[in-house]
């Protein structure tokens, strides 16, 4: 009898099916079995050069290993350039430049210590990802008009929401972080969930914590995915599936719903090399806009079936106004999204033959 073909799911996440039946090893466990010879004073070209040469040994190790304790590893190179960047902090395209460890504060107003607002078993994921242990951190590197999340994302910014509802907020460190995702896997979570706001600028945290993590368990980064280039580097060999907004096919929108200048050249930058390097399994969530099926929804779904087109997408039709937007702020986006809308959206993606009804 001949084998059951993988279904398209199972072959774009083909990585992240392996792990969860632990048919293969997490990303950034390979990278503490990796060596690295680097000395901590070398200037950050030099640890970049290093970090070039020996990060797609990788992806030709699938086995455990282990390394002499004093033996430094790619992973601890990785953790290494993190602290170098928060110095003059790049982690995400605004690239602030401001010392965080000194007490600066860059656009999305943290400092280098890390905040979390709340850690589960989230079951409302995509169902290939639950139950996904969320952890979500505080702080954005956006600024949404329609954000529902603001009481977090908002959190560490400068400016003070009205009415924002304060929830209390935990600091972690590399081991707690590591803890706090051991308990997770122990729980049943597939997945180790890093969200927020965003978890870009938790970005050192979460590095320092796989040091600490021993779980043959999936990483999973929940972003916007307005990261600097050099950030995606860093993370790009130790996370296992990506699971990114794409929400306009454009700059102008970016810029006028988000504050974000750039929005499309740095979205389809990091995308085209994600898809080109590291793991390759990437699930988009793409929430529909209203009025915006024209502008936004078919040129991005365009450009994932010409440029990307094995991956995973999440078409999301649950927009509703919120945070900034009323009748007299963004009127045109002051209603839901309608069933036609959605229609239009799902028969645009059908017509590009495009992966997305597993998971929308
Ligand atoms: S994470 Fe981004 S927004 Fe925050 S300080 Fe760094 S570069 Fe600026």
């Amino acid at each position: 009898m001949s084998e059951k073909m993988p279904s398209r799911l199972h072959r774009y996440l083909k990585h992240y099916y392996a792990l969860i039946d632990n048919q293969t090893v997490a990303l950034y466990l390979r990278c503490k079995f990796i060596p690295a010879t680097f000395d901590l004073e070398s200037s950050l070209d030099i640890l970049w050069e290093i970090h070039r040469r020996i990060a797609p040994e990788v992806y030709q190790i699938d086995e455990f290993r282990s390394l002499p304790p004093t033996v430094q590893s790619l992973l601890d190179l990785k953790i290494h350039i993190g602290r170098r960047m928060l110095l003059s902090c790049n982690f995400c395209n605004h690239k602030c430049k401001v010392d965080r460890t000194a007490g600066g504060l860059g656009y999305c107003g943290q400092s280098d210590r890390s905040y979390i607002s709340s850690a589960f078993l989230h079951m409302g994921e995509e169902a290939p990802l639950v139950p996904s242990g969320t952890i979500f951190f505080n702080g954005c590197t956006f600024d949404c008009a329609f954000c529902q999340n603001f009481d977090i994302s908002s959190r560490g910014k400068k400016k003070i929401i009205n009415g924002a509802k304060i929830l209390r907020a935990q600091e972690v460190d590399g081991p707690s972080l590591a803890s706090l995702a051991t308990a997770l896997h122990n729980q049943g979570a597939r997945n180790i969930n890093y969200v927020g706001g965003d978890p870009t600028p938790h970005l050192h945290t979460i590095l320092n914590s796989m040091k600490f993590l021993k779980e043959n368990v999936c990483q999973l980064w929940n972003s916007n995915l307005y990261l600097s280039e050099n950030a995606l580097w860093l993370l790009m060999d130790v996370i296992d599936v990506w699971l990114p907004d794409l929400k306009y096919g454009n700059n102008d929108c970016g810029q006028k719903y988000s504050g974000i200048s750039q929005y499309w050249d740095i979205l389809t930058r990091n995308l085209t090399l994600l898809y080109n390097h590291g793991s390759k399994n990437i699930i988009i969530r793409h929430l529909v806009m209203p009025g915006h099926i024209e502008c936004c929804t078919k040129p991005l779904l365009s450009w994932i079936a010409r440029e990307i087109p094995h991956v995973v997408i999440n078409i999301m039709g649950q927009y509703h106004p919120d945070y900034k937007v009323s009748a007299d702020n963004f009127p045109e986006i002051n209603r839901r999204v309608t069933s036609a809308e959605m229609k239009s959206a799902y028969d645009y993606a059908d017509q590009l033959n495009l992966e997305y009804r597993s998971v929308s």
